[in-house]
Protein backbone atom coordinates (compact mmCIF):
# COMPACT_ATOMS: atom_id res chain seq x y z
CA UNK A 1 0.00 0.00 0.00
CA UNK A 2 2.03 3.02 -1.11
CA UNK A 3 0.25 6.16 -1.91
CA UNK A 4 3.08 8.75 -2.78
CA UNK A 5 3.34 10.69 -5.76
CA UNK A 6 0.32 9.79 -7.41
CA UNK A 7 -1.08 12.85 -6.73
CA UNK A 8 1.80 15.46 -7.25
CA UNK A 9 4.47 13.98 -9.66
CA UNK A 10 7.84 15.46 -9.28
CA UNK A 11 7.70 18.07 -12.01
CA UNK A 12 4.52 19.55 -11.07
CA UNK A 13 5.54 19.49 -7.23
CA UNK A 14 9.28 21.17 -9.08
CA UNK A 15 7.96 23.68 -10.90
CA UNK A 16 5.99 25.30 -8.14
CA UNK A 17 8.91 25.24 -5.79
CA UNK A 18 10.74 26.73 -8.34
CA UNK A 19 8.15 29.55 -8.86
CA UNK A 20 7.74 30.10 -5.40
CA UNK A 21 11.35 30.79 -4.78
CA UNK A 22 11.94 32.99 -7.64
CA UNK A 23 8.63 35.40 -6.18
CA UNK A 24 10.36 35.53 -2.85
CA UNK A 25 14.28 36.16 -4.20
CA UNK A 26 12.46 39.21 -6.08
CA UNK A 27 11.86 40.57 -2.71
CA UNK A 28 15.05 41.49 -1.16
CA UNK A 29 18.12 39.36 -0.87
CA UNK A 30 17.20 37.25 2.38
CA UNK A 31 17.77 33.41 1.61
CA UNK A 32 13.86 32.01 1.25
CA UNK A 33 13.53 28.94 2.89
CA UNK A 34 12.69 26.61 0.69
CA UNK A 35 9.48 24.56 0.96
CA UNK A 36 9.71 20.81 -0.14
CA UNK A 37 6.19 19.06 -0.88
CA UNK A 38 5.92 16.33 1.14
CA UNK A 39 4.77 12.38 -0.97
CA UNK A 40 1.56 11.32 0.46
CA UNK A 41 2.61 8.03 2.84
CA UNK A 42 1.32 4.68 1.19
CA UNK A 43 -2.20 3.74 3.24
CA UNK A 44 -5.61 2.73 3.18
CA UNK A 45 -7.84 5.82 2.71
CA UNK A 46 -10.13 6.16 5.53
CA UNK A 47 -12.96 4.93 4.27
CA UNK A 48 -11.66 1.85 4.05
CA UNK A 49 -10.07 2.02 7.54
CA UNK A 50 -13.39 2.60 8.57
CA UNK A 51 -15.19 -0.05 7.14
CA UNK A 52 -12.33 -2.70 7.87
CA UNK A 53 -12.40 -1.35 11.63
CA UNK A 54 -16.10 -1.57 12.08
CA UNK A 55 -16.10 -5.24 10.97
CA UNK A 56 -13.35 -6.32 12.94
CA UNK A 57 -15.36 -4.38 15.83
CA UNK A 58 -18.59 -6.69 14.72
CA UNK A 59 -16.66 -9.69 14.42
CA UNK A 60 -15.05 -9.30 18.18
CA UNK A 61 -18.09 -8.90 19.81
CA UNK A 62 -19.28 -12.70 18.02
CA UNK A 63 -18.60 -15.52 20.80
CA UNK A 64 -16.73 -18.52 20.17
CA UNK A 65 -18.96 -21.25 17.93
CA UNK A 66 -17.91 -24.63 16.82
CA UNK A 67 -15.07 -24.01 18.87
CA UNK A 68 -13.29 -20.81 16.82
CA UNK A 69 -14.05 -16.90 17.40
CA UNK A 70 -15.17 -15.75 14.25
CA UNK A 71 -12.87 -12.67 14.67
CA UNK A 72 -9.55 -14.67 14.35
CA UNK A 73 -10.77 -17.12 11.87
CA UNK A 74 -11.61 -14.31 9.66
CA UNK A 75 -8.33 -12.92 10.14
CA UNK A 76 -5.92 -15.83 9.82
CA UNK A 77 -7.63 -17.15 6.72
CA UNK A 78 -6.23 -14.27 4.37
CA UNK A 79 -3.70 -16.35 2.80
CA UNK A 80 -4.89 -18.40 -0.45
CA UNK A 81 -4.48 -21.87 -0.67
CA UNK A 82 -1.30 -23.03 -1.70
CA UNK A 83 -0.92 -24.04 -5.23
CA UNK A 84 -4.25 -21.60 -5.58
CA UNK A 85 -3.94 -19.61 -8.90
CA UNK A 86 -5.50 -16.55 -8.10
CA UNK A 87 -6.95 -14.63 -11.25
CA UNK A 88 -6.49 -11.06 -11.41
CA UNK A 89 -8.62 -8.29 -14.01
CA UNK A 90 -8.16 -4.83 -14.81
CA UNK A 91 -9.82 -1.37 -15.45
CA UNK A 92 -8.22 1.01 -17.09
CA UNK A 93 -4.66 1.18 -18.20
CA UNK A 94 -2.90 0.69 -21.73
CA UNK A 95 -1.92 -3.21 -22.58
CA UNK A 96 1.72 -1.92 -22.14
CA UNK A 97 0.65 -1.10 -18.57
CA UNK A 98 -1.20 -4.15 -17.93
CA UNK A 99 1.92 -6.22 -19.20
CA UNK A 100 4.31 -4.35 -16.92
CA UNK A 101 2.19 -5.08 -14.22
CA UNK A 102 1.61 -8.71 -14.71
CA UNK A 103 5.64 -8.84 -15.17
CA UNK A 104 6.32 -6.92 -11.87
CA UNK A 105 3.85 -8.84 -10.10
CA UNK A 106 5.33 -11.86 -11.06
CA UNK A 107 8.44 -11.92 -9.34
CA UNK A 108 6.19 -13.71 -6.14
CA UNK A 109 5.09 -16.61 -7.78
CA UNK A 110 8.62 -17.44 -9.03
CA UNK A 111 9.26 -18.26 -4.89
CA UNK A 112 5.87 -19.10 -3.80
CA UNK A 113 3.52 -22.02 -5.06
CA UNK A 114 1.02 -19.61 -5.79
CA UNK A 115 -0.43 -18.42 -9.08
CA UNK A 116 -1.33 -15.12 -10.90
CA UNK A 117 -3.62 -15.59 -14.02
CA UNK A 118 -4.08 -12.42 -15.51
CA UNK A 119 -6.03 -13.83 -18.22
CA UNK A 120 -4.65 -12.33 -20.98
CA UNK A 121 -5.15 -13.95 -24.56
CA UNK A 122 -2.57 -14.36 -26.74
CA UNK A 123 -4.96 -14.61 -30.08
CA UNK A 124 -7.09 -11.07 -28.93
CA UNK A 125 -3.90 -9.29 -26.81
CA UNK A 126 -6.86 -8.61 -24.30
CA UNK A 127 -6.18 -9.36 -20.15
CA UNK A 128 -9.57 -9.99 -17.87
CA UNK A 129 -11.69 -7.47 -17.33
CA UNK A 130 -13.68 -5.85 -14.17
CA UNK A 131 -16.19 -3.40 -14.16
CA UNK A 132 -18.29 -1.63 -11.55
CA UNK A 133 -21.54 -3.06 -12.64
CA UNK A 134 -20.22 -6.44 -12.05
CA UNK A 135 -23.11 -8.62 -9.92
CA UNK A 136 -19.98 -10.75 -8.48
CA UNK A 137 -16.18 -10.37 -8.69
CA UNK A 138 -14.69 -10.85 -11.95
CA UNK A 139 -11.80 -12.01 -10.48
CA UNK A 140 -9.92 -12.66 -6.92
CA UNK A 141 -7.40 -9.42 -7.29
CA UNK A 142 -9.19 -6.14 -9.11
CA UNK A 143 -6.59 -3.70 -10.11
CA UNK A 144 -7.84 -0.09 -11.30
CA UNK A 145 -6.29 3.13 -11.11
CA UNK A 146 -8.64 5.72 -10.39
CA UNK A 147 -9.07 6.07 -7.01
CA UNK A 148 -6.44 8.42 -4.42
CA UNK A 149 -3.02 6.65 -3.14
CA UNK A 150 -1.83 3.45 -4.06
CA UNK A 151 -3.18 0.78 -1.67
CA UNK A 152 -4.61 -3.02 -1.99
CA UNK A 153 -6.61 -5.43 0.64
CA UNK A 154 -4.74 -8.40 2.17
CA UNK A 155 -4.71 -11.83 0.68
CA UNK A 156 -8.32 -13.23 0.20
CA UNK A 157 -9.72 -9.77 2.12
CA UNK A 158 -9.66 -8.93 -1.77
CA UNK A 159 -12.91 -10.37 -2.15
CA UNK A 160 -14.44 -8.63 1.10
CA UNK A 161 -16.50 -5.48 0.38
CA UNK A 162 -15.58 -4.54 4.14
CA UNK A 163 -12.61 -3.74 1.95
CA UNK A 164 -13.45 -3.37 -1.57
CA UNK A 165 -16.96 -3.75 -2.97
CA UNK A 166 -17.45 -5.43 -6.07
CA UNK A 167 -17.67 -2.36 -7.86
CA UNK A 168 -14.19 -1.38 -6.87
CA UNK A 169 -10.91 -2.18 -7.25
CA UNK A 170 -9.24 -4.68 -4.29
CA UNK A 171 -5.43 -3.09 -5.54
CA UNK A 172 -5.29 0.64 -6.62
CA UNK A 173 -2.28 2.20 -8.73
CA UNK A 174 -3.81 5.56 -8.58
CA UNK A 175 -2.50 7.77 -11.08
CA UNK A 176 -0.67 5.39 -13.05
CA UNK A 177 -2.38 5.53 -16.44
CA UNK A 178 -1.11 9.24 -16.24
CA UNK A 179 2.23 9.29 -15.16
CA UNK A 180 4.49 6.31 -13.01
CA UNK A 181 6.79 7.00 -10.37
CA UNK A 182 10.40 6.31 -11.29
CA UNK A 183 9.93 2.83 -8.93
CA UNK A 184 6.85 1.84 -10.18
CA UNK A 185 7.75 -1.33 -10.47
CA UNK A 186 8.78 -1.64 -6.33
CA UNK A 187 5.28 -0.35 -5.97
CA UNK A 188 3.67 -3.03 -7.96
CA UNK A 189 6.09 -5.76 -6.20
CA UNK A 190 4.71 -3.83 -2.73
CA UNK A 191 1.07 -4.02 -3.69
CA UNK A 192 1.03 -7.26 -5.04
CA UNK A 193 2.70 -8.29 -1.95
CA UNK A 194 -0.42 -7.54 0.00
CA UNK A 195 -2.72 -8.89 -2.19
CA UNK A 196 -0.63 -12.30 -1.57
CA UNK A 197 -1.26 -11.74 1.83
CA UNK A 198 1.71 -9.78 3.15
CA UNK A 199 1.49 -6.93 5.97
CA UNK A 200 3.94 -4.36 6.21
CA UNK A 201 7.13 -5.12 7.53
CA UNK A 202 7.33 -1.96 9.11
CA UNK A 203 3.63 -2.74 11.45
CA UNK A 204 5.49 -5.85 12.23
CA UNK A 205 4.31 -7.78 15.40
CA UNK A 206 7.90 -8.37 15.97
CA UNK A 207 8.72 -4.39 16.97
CA UNK A 208 8.77 -2.74 13.28
CA UNK A 209 9.22 0.89 13.50
CA UNK A 210 6.80 1.49 16.28
CA UNK A 211 9.40 2.76 19.24
CA UNK A 212 11.41 4.76 16.73
CA UNK A 213 8.74 7.04 15.07
CA UNK A 214 8.05 10.54 16.77
CA UNK A 215 4.23 10.05 17.26
CA UNK A 216 3.82 13.10 19.06
CA UNK A 217 5.23 16.79 18.96
CA UNK A 218 7.41 17.83 20.73
CA UNK A 219 6.31 19.28 24.13
CA UNK A 220 6.22 23.65 23.65
CA UNK A 221 5.87 23.00 19.73
CA UNK A 222 3.88 26.17 17.75
CA UNK A 223 2.05 25.39 14.43
CA UNK A 224 3.93 26.19 12.22
CA UNK A 225 3.56 25.32 8.16
CA UNK A 226 5.57 26.04 5.05
CA UNK A 227 4.21 27.18 1.64
CA UNK A 228 2.47 23.96 1.13
CA UNK A 229 0.42 24.27 3.99
CA UNK A 230 2.39 21.56 5.54
CA UNK A 231 3.36 21.33 9.49
CA UNK A 232 7.24 22.03 10.03
CA UNK A 233 9.52 22.71 12.85
CA UNK A 234 8.63 25.69 14.70
CA UNK A 235 10.93 28.68 14.72
CA UNK A 236 12.58 27.48 18.15
CA UNK A 237 13.38 23.90 16.05
CA UNK A 238 10.42 22.54 17.82
CA UNK A 239 9.70 19.27 15.94
CA UNK A 240 5.90 18.09 14.87
CA UNK A 241 5.23 14.72 15.45
CA UNK A 242 3.80 12.09 13.23
CA UNK A 243 0.11 12.46 14.06
CA UNK A 244 0.42 16.41 13.39
CA UNK A 245 2.44 16.04 10.17
CA UNK A 246 0.25 13.49 8.35
CA UNK A 247 -2.98 15.31 9.78
CA UNK A 248 -1.96 17.93 7.19
CA UNK A 249 -1.61 18.11 3.55
CA UNK A 250 -0.86 16.19 1.50
CA UNK A 251 -2.14 13.14 3.31
CA UNK A 252 -5.37 14.83 5.76
CA UNK A 253 -5.06 11.67 7.70
CA UNK A 254 -7.17 11.03 11.18
CA UNK A 255 -5.80 9.60 14.01
CA UNK A 256 -7.23 6.24 13.00
CA UNK A 257 -5.82 6.31 9.43
CA UNK A 258 -2.62 7.54 11.16
CA UNK A 259 -2.85 4.44 13.41
CA UNK A 260 -4.40 1.71 11.31
CA UNK A 261 -1.43 2.28 8.48
CA UNK A 262 1.30 2.75 10.91
CA UNK A 263 0.77 1.04 14.21
CA UNK A 264 2.57 -1.89 15.18
CA UNK A 265 -0.08 -5.00 14.59
CA UNK A 266 -1.00 -6.84 17.74
CA UNK A 267 1.36 -10.37 18.15
CA UNK A 268 -0.76 -13.11 16.94
CA UNK A 269 -0.73 -16.28 14.96
CA UNK A 270 -2.60 -14.72 12.09
CA UNK A 271 0.94 -13.75 11.00
CA UNK A 272 3.57 -15.70 9.52
CA UNK A 273 6.77 -13.84 10.74
CA UNK A 274 10.60 -13.67 10.60
CA UNK A 275 12.56 -11.16 12.54
CA UNK A 276 12.68 -8.07 11.23
CA UNK A 277 13.53 -7.42 7.68
CA UNK A 278 14.86 -3.94 6.76
CA UNK A 279 15.27 -5.06 2.82
CA UNK A 280 11.61 -6.21 2.63
CA UNK A 281 9.69 -4.75 -0.25
CA UNK A 282 7.16 -4.34 2.22
CA UNK A 283 8.74 -2.21 4.44
CA UNK A 284 9.14 1.27 2.71
CA UNK A 285 11.91 3.66 3.00
CA UNK A 286 10.45 6.67 5.74
CA UNK A 287 11.57 10.22 6.03
CA UNK A 288 13.98 11.27 8.55
CA UNK A 289 11.63 14.07 10.27
CA UNK A 290 9.28 10.54 11.05
CA UNK A 291 12.20 9.48 13.40
CA UNK A 292 13.09 10.04 16.82
CA UNK A 293 16.86 8.94 16.03
CA UNK A 294 16.90 8.28 12.24
CA UNK A 295 20.94 8.29 12.63
CA UNK A 296 20.18 4.66 14.95
CA UNK A 297 17.13 3.76 13.48
CA UNK A 298 16.90 -0.21 12.32
CA UNK A 299 13.05 1.58 9.79
CA UNK A 300 15.89 4.37 8.32
CA UNK A 301 17.36 2.98 5.10
CA UNK A 302 17.13 3.22 0.99
CA UNK A 303 14.19 2.27 -0.39
CA UNK A 304 13.37 -1.42 -1.06
CA UNK A 305 13.39 -2.30 -4.87
CA UNK A 306 12.71 -5.72 -5.17
CA UNK A 307 11.59 -9.05 -3.33
CA UNK A 308 14.50 -9.57 -0.49
CA UNK A 309 15.42 -12.90 0.01
CA UNK A 310 13.60 -13.14 3.58
CA UNK A 311 10.48 -11.90 1.14
CA UNK A 312 11.40 -15.09 -0.58
CA UNK A 313 11.67 -17.02 2.21
CA UNK A 314 8.25 -15.94 3.60
CA UNK A 315 6.49 -16.32 0.29
CA UNK A 316 7.73 -20.01 0.11
CA UNK A 317 6.43 -20.39 3.70
CA UNK A 318 3.07 -19.12 3.06
CA UNK A 319 2.59 -21.00 0.11
CA UNK A 320 4.45 -24.43 0.17
CA UNK A 321 5.26 -26.49 -2.68
CA UNK A 322 6.02 -29.47 -0.77
CA UNK A 323 3.36 -32.14 -1.08
CA UNK A 324 3.43 -33.09 2.21
CA UNK A 325 2.88 -29.32 3.61
CA UNK A 326 0.62 -28.40 1.23
CA UNK A 327 -1.56 -31.47 2.14
CA UNK A 328 -1.33 -30.58 5.70
CA UNK A 329 -2.17 -26.70 5.33
CA UNK A 330 -4.82 -27.29 3.15
CA UNK A 331 -6.03 -29.76 5.75
CA UNK A 332 -5.93 -27.01 8.54
CA UNK A 333 -7.93 -24.22 6.01
CA UNK A 334 -10.47 -26.92 5.25
CA UNK A 335 -11.30 -27.62 9.09
CA UNK A 336 -10.86 -23.27 10.07
CA UNK A 337 -13.15 -22.68 7.15
CA UNK A 338 -15.62 -25.44 7.28
CA UNK A 339 -16.41 -24.20 11.00
CA UNK A 340 -16.68 -20.68 10.04
CA UNK A 341 -19.09 -21.56 6.69
CA UNK A 342 -21.44 -23.16 9.74
CA UNK A 343 -21.39 -20.03 11.72
CA UNK A 344 -24.44 -18.27 10.95
CA UNK A 345 -23.74 -15.09 12.55
CA UNK A 346 -20.55 -14.37 10.45
CA UNK A 347 -21.38 -11.86 8.39
CA UNK A 348 -22.67 -12.21 4.53
CA UNK A 349 -19.28 -10.38 2.96
CA UNK A 350 -17.07 -12.81 5.58
CA UNK A 351 -19.16 -15.89 4.91
CA UNK A 352 -19.09 -14.92 0.94
CA UNK A 353 -14.63 -14.79 1.57
CA UNK A 354 -14.65 -18.02 3.50
CA UNK A 355 -17.16 -19.99 1.09
CA UNK A 356 -14.85 -18.94 -2.03
CA UNK A 357 -11.79 -20.26 -0.47
CA UNK A 358 -13.48 -23.50 1.32
CA UNK A 359 -14.38 -24.28 -2.98
CA UNK A 360 -10.71 -23.24 -3.74
CA UNK A 361 -9.06 -25.64 -1.20
CA UNK A 362 -11.53 -28.34 -1.61
CA UNK A 363 -10.64 -28.27 -5.23
CA UNK A 364 -7.06 -28.19 -5.02
CA UNK A 365 -6.88 -31.50 -2.61
CA UNK A 366 -9.81 -33.63 -4.73
ZN1 LIG B 1 1.73 -1.24 1.77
Amino acid sequence: MRTRAALFPVLAAGALALAIVLADSSCGSKKPREASRLEPLEGFPREIVARRAARDTFLRSLPAAHGMQPFFVVNTQRRWASGQVVRVAFRGGDLQLRHDIENAAAGWTLSGNIGLDFGYQSSTGNYREWSPGDSAPAAEIRVGFDLNGYWSCVGTESLDTACAPTSQQSLNLGGFEQWRPPDWRAVITHEFGHALGFEHEHQSPQGGCEAEFRWDKEPGYVSTTDSYGQFVPDNSGRKPGIYTVLGGPPNRWERPTVDANLRRLPPSSAFETSAFDPKSVMKYSFPDWMFLNPLTSQCRGPENLDISSLDREGVARLYPRNPADMVALAGRQTHALSAAAKTETIPDPQQFVIRHQLDAVRALVK
